[in-house]
């Protein structure tokens, strides 16, 4: 096990910086590590923890002398200081009465940044980008979630196109993870046990701190525990049934467990997509030990429970047999107050059903129900009515709190340095209103469309040194570099489609008429290229065909290296791609998406959305900010929507979209596809931003559960 550099007095902090993940939104702390050693810094991935324990002694006995190196330090240490101690920040300052309370966040999965691989997708960043806007505002937020040493998988594709799944130990001393409580040799101490099947299994915790904000990562990975139940929670999402299910008992039993072993007691609970629901039933549970009917102790538990789904596709929704929960719960069935019949009936989507569904439960035991976009609302209330059947559709209790993305996450710093210059100083503490974006008109072209090229330099750059890379270390052949993007040039309009492969989306879309796309593709005269990137969930055979075939399009002559694949996307791959493109390409099978994240950051940057009408995108489509495929009518069949959508697409890019962008200035400056960008970056960033949505999410669910506080015995 590596340990840390001991660090000279002058720099001590340099570990509290390391080790709270503020600094990976934090220009002034990500230059003190930047500075530190700029080889470090790239060969560790961007992990500040790994720097300080691989970086050579004499270098920190020099940079604790150097003043330009010590300036950065004060300053970063000064901002941390501030952010962390201050005691006015929004939260504080507009509801001074429940600044003491705490409302505790669960979600399975939280991606706070690619040092820390526990997440798989958008639910993760979500979730991660909640708890560091939580943070800015000052919310006493407190995550719970798993810690899983083998995280999600990384991907690589063979030669063949075929995607390979390789999973890697964590080493948690290269990350910012300290134990709760500390055993002997490091290792993380019991803090509390849990019944799974007959057994009792012992959890422990780690904490990440997130600015002002505290992550607890439940973990079974503890000595006394038999060596399967240590492995229980080392992946995340796997496909087997009984695993997930026992998961899910650790994180939402567990996660309870924990916060009250800590002497953590929320006010307010959120749970955040159906995993979380076994959060309610403990809480159930134990409100009936202390001496409270069943039906007192579900109404004080839904009093104050928040719950919010994602899923607009009935099969993606957590569904159990009853023999499987029987199985599992046998022991948790046993304790006081666990009604075995009372919690099953609360999980039924159906009376007849003998299947527990998770999102069921929690809509039951929830307050306050909400879906993630005004479309995903909709859909929302007519797959649970039978939950109501006494209400209209539109009447059934579930709102909506549309997505949102962290800003000082996803922006580009050439683009936040552009508003540095033209927005005023204040710009980020206004980033949910729609005035402080107002000055991105007065931005000159030349100046945005540097900045615009340069964010793009950097991706292509990127993919080119990975695909040398690649080959030479004789990973890949020549053929496959050429598949990574070794071809591509920075002043092609370059496309995305970055996102997980499943059907649903439609990544070979694009591919419907494939002689129409080459001869677009390769205009001498306004060339396209395309780049996609995503992992296909491991047990999805399906979507690896698809995977697959995208891969042998960027092996066809007849695309000219236009097209590439780009490996194992993640959090560093999304920003460099969401930022990089010049078009954002999105084209769900509608109404599938219920909001999707990635074309809120990609326009932010300044990336054109080119997308059907789905999840986000009705809300946040003006006219002038980008391009909606289609119209909202809904197709007879599959492939009727196929036809239809891919017709439209091709129409836009040939009429419009092209023309736009190889439409240039004297200069060289495309001033009227300008235009455009600074319409999305003006429309799409405050109205987007996470820091609207954690508002949101206060004022409309939080703040209301507050002030009923618990009701009367
Ligand atoms: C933003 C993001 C997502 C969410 O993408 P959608 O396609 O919008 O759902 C998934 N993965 C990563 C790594 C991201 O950064």
């Amino acid at each position: 096990m590596a340990s840390e550099t001991a660090l000279p007095t002058r720099i001590e902090r340099l570990s509290e910086l390391a080790h709270n993940m503020w600094w990976s939104w934090h220009r002034s702390s990500r230059a003190v590590f930047t500075s530190l050693d700029y080889p470090l810094w790239s060969l560790s991935g961007h992990n500040p923890v790994m720097i300080l324990q691989d970086i050579l002694p004499s270098r920190l006995r020099q940079a604790a002398q150097d003043p330009a190196f010590l300036a950065l330090y004060d300053r970063a240490i000064a901002e941390l200081d501030s952010d962390v101690m201050r005691n006015s920040h929004w939260f504080a300052r507009t509801h001074p009465d429940h600044s003491h309370r705490t409302i505790a966040y669960f979600s399975a999965e939280f991606a706070l940044h690619n040092s820390l691989p526990i997440y798989a997708g958008g639910l993760g960043i979500l979730a991660g980008d909640l708890l560091k806007e939580a943070s800015d505002l000052g919310v006493p937020l407190v995550g719970v979630g798993l810690m899983y040493p083998q995280g999600y998988f990384r991907q690589q594709i063979g030669p063949d196109g075929w995607q390979q799944e390789v999973y890697r130990q964590l080493d948690f001393t290269a990350t910012p993870l300290v134990p709760v409580q500390v055993l002997p040799g490091g290792r993380c101490s019991p803090l509390a046990s849990i019944s799974l099947g007959n057994r009792t299994i012992n959890l422990c915790a780690y904490l990440v701190r997130v600015g002002r904000v505290e992550l607890y990562l439940v973990s079974t990975d503890v000595e006394e525990n038999s060596p399967e139940d240590r492995d229980l929670t080392s992946r995340l999402y796997t496909a087997d049934r009984d695993r997930r299910l026992q998961q899910e008992m650790v994180l939402g039993i567990g996660g309870v467990k924990i916060l009250d072993a800590l002497g953590i007691k929320p006010q307010v609970w959120h749970g955040n997509e159906g995993h979380t629901a076994f959060m309610m039933m403990e809480r159930i549970r134990r409100e009936s030990e202390q001496g409270h009917t069943f039906e007192e102790a579900l109404e004080r538990v839904r009093n104050s429970t928040v719950f919010t789904t994602h899923t607009p596709v009935p099969a993606g929704h957590d569904v159990f047999s009853f023999e499987l929960m029987d199985e599992h719960m046998r022991g948790y069935w046993q304790l006081p107050g666990a009604d075995r019949q009372a919690f099953l009936t609360l999980g039924q989507q159906a009376p007849s059903s003998h299947h527990f569904n998770m999102t069921a439960f929690a809509l039951r035991t929830s307050s306050k129900s909400s879906a993630v976009s005004k479309m995903h609302r909709t859909v929302t209330q007519k797959m649970w009515h039978s939950l109501w059947p006494d209400l209209a559709e539109e009447d059934v209790p579930i709102a909506h709190v549309t997505n949102g993305v962290h800003l000082p996450t996803w922006l580009a710093a050439e683009i936040a340095e552009l508003y540095d210059r033209h927005l005023g100083k204040d710009w980020m503490a206004g980033s949910d209103k729609p005035s402080t974006f107002e000055k991105i008109r007065n931005i000159p072209d030349e100046e945005l469309w540097a900045a615009r090229r340069e964010v793009k330099q950097k991706l292509i750059t990127a993919m080119t040194l990975r695909a040398q890379d690649c080959w030479a270390n004789g990973r890949c052949s020549g053929q496959q570099a050429v598949a990574m993007g070794a071809l591509f040039e920075p002043s092609a309009l370059t496309i995305g489609f970055v996102r997980r492969f499943t059907e649903y989306k439609r990544p070979t879309l694009l591919f419907h008429d494939i002689e129409r796309l080459k001869k677009l593709v390769r205009d001498p005269w306004s060339p396209v290229q395309i780049v996609f990137a995503g992992k296909s969930h491991p047990a999805d055979e399906a979507s690896k065909h698809l995977l697959q075939s995208t891969f042998s399009a960027s092996l066809d002559h007849g695309f000219f290296g236009r097209i590439s694949f780009v490996e194992d996307y993640d959090m560093h791959m999304a920003r460099l791609l969401v930022r990089g493109v010049d078009v954002w390409l999105n084209t769900p099978r509608r109404p599938r998406e219920a909001s999707g994240t990635s074309g809120m950051k990609a326009c932010m940057n300044g990336v054109l959305h080119l997308s059907v009408p789905d999840g986000w995108w009705p809300e946040g489509y003006n006219g002038t900010n980008g391009w909606t495929i289609g119209d909202e009518s809904l197709a007879s069949s599959p492939a009727q929507e196929d036809e239809r959508d891919a017709a439209a697409l091709y129409d836009l890019l040939e009429q419009e979209i092209i023309p736009l962008y190889y439409k240039r200035n004297r200069k060289g400056v495309p001033h009227d596809w300008l235009q455009h960008v600074r319409s999305a970056m003006k429309s799409i960033s405050p109205q987007f931003s996470a820091r609207r949505m954690v508002k949101d999410y206060v004022e409309h669910m939080y703040i209301p559960l507050l002030n009923q506080g618990q009701p009367r015995r």
